[in-house]
């Protein structure tokens, strides 16, 4: 009676892998209980949560084939389009997300286009050039010039993420997914200016009525891990600091929160200075550790579940985003 936080299974969101194929369901190594689903399976899963009262699916998708534009994340025919068409058609009360982002559609598993940076001539040969003869502090003078250019051109990225010809992808996904049967749209990547992006280009497209999740803020963080396991999304190579946050940097995701508010977003994942409804998402490396050290022994799995969950809540999240779903869900009766 006097509780003062509850947790309940409208506010679970259940994330679903989506992969190409029939009746397969394939185990996500590091976080057990967590499969690849074929669509056929996805419906079965979603008719399930909707039974033990989950109001929402979020889906990924796991393409057949990846490319350097992304082409299955906003082609019609694309597998979290497809799954989100089979799963309004059977489970039509139920509320599916779509998280848009391009990393489980490139074959390098950016977030977004990356266009490879220029090597010039000159730092690319690097030669040291000094007649033989030389006075012996001239040809040291020419080897260490060689070297700081050297020096320089390793210091660079080898690449760098376009930030505004992604949004272009990133606006085209979201329309794609909203056609076929997505309620709310959820963007992931973290690509400056993608909500006002996605919202004029959803607008243009007739959807007024679909709203957007921003991930705002979303700081890059190790705790990802298992879920590039489960969305084959893991970044060839660099990392994502180029475009998610610094974990050390709260007034920086205070300002990405707000512009993300102004551009369009209707719901983020920080109460207290902002009152628009917040979904927070348990990630994958908090449910990694919590089933490893179950497994164990360690810790009493139920009742560390619920107690994250709960103080996730607690927090100030309206919905959640968690592995735990469905089994939360039958919990709490
Ligand atoms: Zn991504």
């Amino acid at each position: 009676m006097v509780r003062e936080t509850r947790l309940t299974p409208e506010a679970f969101v259940y994330p679903l892998f989506v992969c190409p194929g029939e009746g397969v369901r394939k185990p996500i190594g590091s976080m057990p209980g967590v499969f690849n689903l074929s669509v056929d399976e996805a419906v079965k899963e979603s008719r399930e949560a909707h039974a033990l009262g989950v109001s929402a699916v979020i889906l990924f998708g796991l393409p057949e084939k990846k490319d350097e534009v992304a082409t299955g994340a906003w082609s019609d025919d694309g597998i979290v389009q497809q799954a989100a068409r089979a799963i309004k058609r059977e489970v039509s009360k139920l509320v599916i997300m779509g998280d848009v982002c391009l990393c489980e559609y490139m074959s390098h598993g950016h977030c977004g286009i990356v266009s490879k940076a220029p090597t010039t001539k000159s730092s690319g040969a690097a030669a040291v050039q000094v007649a033989s003869d030389a006075p012996h502090h001239e040809k040291m003078k020419a080897i260490e010039a060689v070297a700081a250019k050297v020096v320089l051109a390793a210091a660079q990225p080898p690449f760098e993420i376009m930030n505004d010809a992604t949004l272009e992808l990133l606006a085209k996904t979201s329309v794609s997914l909203a056609r076929a049967g997505v309620d709310v749209i959820a963007p992931s990547d973290m690509m400056d200016g993608r909500v006002g992006a996605i919202r004029k280009a959803l607008d243009q497209a007739g959807l007024i009525n679909t709203p957007i999740l921003s991930y705002a803020a979303k700081f890059a963080s190790g705790f990802y891990g298992p879920f590039r396991e489960a969305a084959d999304s893991a970044p060839q190579f660099g990392d994502r600091r180029s475009y998610q946050m610094d974990g050390a940097n709260l007034r920086e995701a205070m300002r990405e929160i707000e512009l993300d508010i102004e551009e369009g977003a209707d719901m983020i994942m920080a109460r207290v200075r902002f009152d628009v409804p917040l979904a927070a998402y348990q990630v994958s490396g908090e449910y990694a550790m919590i089933e490893a050290a179950a497994r164990n022994g360690w810790i009493d799995r139920e009742r560390i579940m619920m107690e994250s969950l709960l103080s996730i809540r607690r927090a100030g999240a309206s919905m959640i985003l968690t592995y735990y779903a469905k089994e939360a869900a039958k919990l709490l009766g």
